[in-house]
C-alpha cells in the first residue's frame, strides 16, 4: 500500500501530482487507486473540477470526498483548502468499492437496506469508510439501523462539514453518484490481504460527580437530576450563559456510555429554560458525567492509545477527528495531537460534525474525538518494531490533570461517607435489621404499588412475651441477647423463604415483616417457622421464650394507618388468647 498526499492548490499543482502518481504506477502492480478529497469549501465548481481532472488523468481510479471543517494532511492541519490523498493498493487481493446515496431522514432505512444488501453481495468486505452529510438530522436512527451487520466487518467515518461552525451546509461526493448536498458514501474495502484496525481517543476525563439524564430529546438536554441541565454548567463550572458558552462548555464536555462506548457530547447553547443543545443525540437515563480536556492529558491518552495503532503496523491512517478539537486547541496547536500518528505511517483525514466507529457490534457517533483507522496490506514483520514518536509530549503533568486527580479522590471518598450514612439512616443499630421509618417506607412503598398494579403483599408483626421478666430477672444485658438472637432468626427465615422480603425492627422487642406478593396463608407459614425455630433456643439464662404473632394481607381500601392498626390488633388477640401464637385478622 502506497500513499501520496498533497495540497491542491491549482489545477497546475493536481495535474503535476497525478503525473508523479502516474509516473509511480508505470513500474508497479496496483489492484486499486483510491482518491480522497477533503475540502475546507463547499464550493460545487470547484470541487467538480478536480473530480473531471481525476476521471481525465487517472480514469481507473475511484474518489470520493467531503466538505469538512479543516483538513489533516502528513499528519498536521494543511494550510490549503482542499487536501487530497491518493490511495494505491498492492496487492492483487486488495478490491474497493464506492457507494453512494443521498440521505435524508425519510430514506435512512432504504439507505441502509441497500448498504446491508450490498454488503451481502461482496462478501470480501472487511472495513467501511464512510463520509456523511449530518447536519440538521438524528443521526440516532442511522446508526442503530446498523447494528446486525457482521460485527467482524469495522465501520468508521465523519461527518461532512463546513469551514463555518455555524453553518450546516456541507456536501459528499464521488466518482458514482457525482455531488450531493445531502448524502452518504462508502468505501467499501476488503479482500484476503488487507487488514484493518479502527480505534477511538479522547483524551478527556471525566470529573466530579455523577449526574443522572432525567429529560432528554434529540440532541436537547433538558434536564439533569430533575433540575435544568445548564443549571451544572453554572453551579460546578460557573460558565455563564453567553455568546461564549460553546468556547467555555469546550473544554468540560459531557460524558456517558451508550452501549458501553465512552461518548462525549459537546454542549452548544443555552435556551431560556436552561435546556442545551448538545452537539448530537444524547440518551435519557444514563448516568453522566462533566469531562474535562487539558493538553497534557489529550497528549497522554495519544501517546498510550497511539502505542495500539503502532503495533498494528499500519501502512496508512486516517483520522476522523472532530471540529471541537481545533477550536479546543487553536490552529496553531491542534497539530500536537495528530503529528504523533504521521510517525508511524502517512497520516490523513479531516475535522468532522460527527466522527463515526462501530465498537462491539454498535455503530456509534462520537464527538470531540479521534476516530482513527489503520490499514496495512500482508502481514506484520514481527522483526521489525514500531513505535509512535511523541515529541509533544514531555511527561509533566498539568496543573489541572493534578487538581482533577484531588477532585475525583475526594468525590470517591464523599460517595463511599455518603452510601455508608445512607445505610445507616435506616438501620437498626442492636439488630442490624432495618429501622422502624425504613420498614414504613417500605410499607408504604408495597402499598402504592398494589394500589397501582395490585400486586398483595402481607404483615406479620411479632412480640416477645413477657419479656419484662427476662430484664428484670437476669438483667438487660441477657434481654439484649434474646431480642438480637430473635432478629437474627426472623432475619435469615425471611431470606430463605422470601427473599424480597423486609424485616423490621419496630420497638422495643417488637419487630415488622413486610412480604412482597405473598397472601397470608403463606405469610403465616413463614411465621410458624420464627415462631418455632425461636421457641426451640435454649439461652444460657434465659432458657426458652416465646413469641405471639399478628398476620394480615392487604386488603381494598387499606391506607397505612388501618394496615398497622390490623396487624396490631392481630398481635393483640394472639397476645390475649394465650401468647406464643399466630393470629390472622
Ligand atoms: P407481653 O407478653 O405482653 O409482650 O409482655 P412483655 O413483658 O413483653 O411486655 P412488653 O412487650 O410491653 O415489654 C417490653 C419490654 O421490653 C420493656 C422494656 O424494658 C424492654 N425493652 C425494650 N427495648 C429493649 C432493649 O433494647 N433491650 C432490652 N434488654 N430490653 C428492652
Ligand atoms: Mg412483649
Ligand atoms: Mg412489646
Amino acid at each position: 500500500m502506497k500513499q501520496f498526499q498533497f495540497e491542491y492548490t491549482s489545477i497546475g499543482k493536481l495535474k503535476r501530482e497525478l503525473d508523479k502518481i502516474n509516473q509511480w504506477r508505470k513500474s508497479k502492480v496496483v489492484s486499486e487507486v483510491i482518491f480522497e478529497f477533503y475540502a475546507e469549501d463547499t464550493e460545487r465548481s470547484q470541487i467538480e473540477l478536480a473530480c473531471e481532472i481525476i476521471d481525465k488523468e487517472v480514469p481507473d481510479a475511484i474518489y470520493l470526498g467531503c466538505s469538512s471543517n479543516g483538513n489533516i494532511i502528513e499528519g498536521g492541519l494543511s494550510s490549503s483548502s482542499i487536501g487530497v490523498v491518493c490511495t494505491l493498493c498492492e496487492f492483487p487481493s486488495t478490491r474497493a468499492k464506492l457507494l453512494h446515496y443521498v440521505l435524508t431522514p425519510d430514506t435512512v432505512s432504504d439507505v441502509v437496506q441497500d448498504f446491508k444488501k450490498q454488503i451481502a453481495k461482496n462478501p470480501w468486505v472487511k472495513a467501511v469508510s464512510m463520509l456523511v452529510t449530518i447536519r440538521g438530522m438524528s443521526m440516532s436512527p442511522f446508526c442503530d439501523a446498523f447494528t446486525d451487520i457482521d460485527p467482524e466487518i469495522k465501520m468508521f467515518g465523519g461527518g461532512a462539514f463546513n469551514p463555518d461552525l455555524n453553518n450546516d451546509e456541507a456536501c459528499v461526493f464521488s466518482k458514482v453518484r457525482g455531488y450531493t448536498s445531502k448524502g452518504v458514501v462508502f468505501l467499501l474495502l476488503g479482500g484476503e490481504d488487507l487488514h484493518v484496525m479502527s480505534t477511538f481517543i479522547t483524551g478527556w476525563k471525566p470529573l466530579g460527580r455523577e449526574f443522572k439524564v432525567t429529560k432528554a430529546e434529540g440532541c436537547v438536554l433538558q434536564e439533569l437530576d430533575g433540575r435544568p441541565a445548564y443549571d451544572a454548567y453554572y453551579k460546578y463550572l460557573n460558565i455563564p450563559n453567553n455568546e461564549h458558552f460553546f468556547n467555555n462548555t469546550l473544554e468540560f464536555p459531557f460524558f456517558y456510555k451508550h452501549h458501553g462506548i465512552d461518548i462525549l457530547r459537546a454542549p452548544v447553547s443555552s435556551d431560556e429554560n436552561g435546556a442545551l443543545t448538545m452537539t448530537a443525540d444524547i440518551d435519557t437515563d444514563v448516568t453522566a458525567r462533566i469531562a474535562y480536556g487539558d493538553p497534557w492529558t489529550i497528549l497522554e491518552s495519544i501517546q498510550r492509545d497511539g502505542r495500539r495503532v503502532a503495533d498494528f503496523q499500519p501502512e496508512v491512517i486516517k483520522i476522523f477527528s472532530c471540529a471541537a478539537r481545533r477550536t479546543y486547541w487553536g490552529d496553531d496547536e491542534i497539530s500536537k495531537e495528530t503529528f504523533p500518528f504521521q510517525s508511524i505511517a502517512p497520516t490523513s483525514g479531516f475535522y468532522t460534525s460527527g466522527e463515526f466507529l462501530k465498537s462491539d457490534g454498535f455503530l456509534n457517533q462520537h464527538n470531540v474525538t479521534l476516530v482513527v483507522a489503520a490499514l496495512r496490506e500482508g502481514p506484520r514483520d514481527f522483526n521489525v518494531h514500531f513505535e509512535m514518536q511523541n515529541e509533544q509530549f514531555s511527561g509533566k503533568v498539568s496543573m489541572i490533570n493534578r487538581l482533577a486527580t484531588f477532585i475525583d479522590a475526594a468525590t470517591m471518598e464523599l460517595e463511599e461517607a455518603n452510601a455508608k450514612l445512607e445505610i445507616m439512616a435506616m438501620t437498626d443499630s442492636l439488630t442490624g435489621l432495618l429501622n422502624r421509618g425504613e420498614i414504613q417506607r417500605r410499607i408504604n412503598d408495597s402499598l402504592e404499588l398494589y394500589q397501582k398494579s395490585g400486586q398483595i403483599f402481607s404483615l406479620i408483626m411479632f412480640d416477645i412475651d413477657n419479656f419484662k421478666k427476662v430484664n428484670d430477672t437476669f438483667g438487660h444485658k441477657e434481654g439484649d441477647t434474646v431480642i438480637v438472637k430473635l432478629a437474627d432468626i426472623a432475619q435469615k427465615m425471611v431470606r430463605n423463604f422470601v427473599p424480597e422480603g423486609s424485616v423490621g425492627r419496630w420497638g422495643g422487642e417488637e419487630f415488622m415483616v413486610l412480604l412482597p406478593n405473598v397472601d397470608s396463608e403463606r405469610a403465616v407459614r413463614v411465621a410458624e417457622v420464627i415462631r418455632t425455630t425461636f421457641a426451640a433456643v435454649d439461652f444460657p439464662a434465659a432458657h426458652h421464650k416465646t413469641i405471639s404473632m399478628g398476620v394480615t394481607e392487604v386488603q381494598a381500601e387499606d391506607s397505612s394507618d388501618t394496615l398497622s392498626v390490623r396487624v396490631d390488633g392481630a398481635l393483640y388477640v394472639a397476645k390475649e388468647n394465650g401468647r406464643n401464637q399466630i393470629k390472622v385478622l
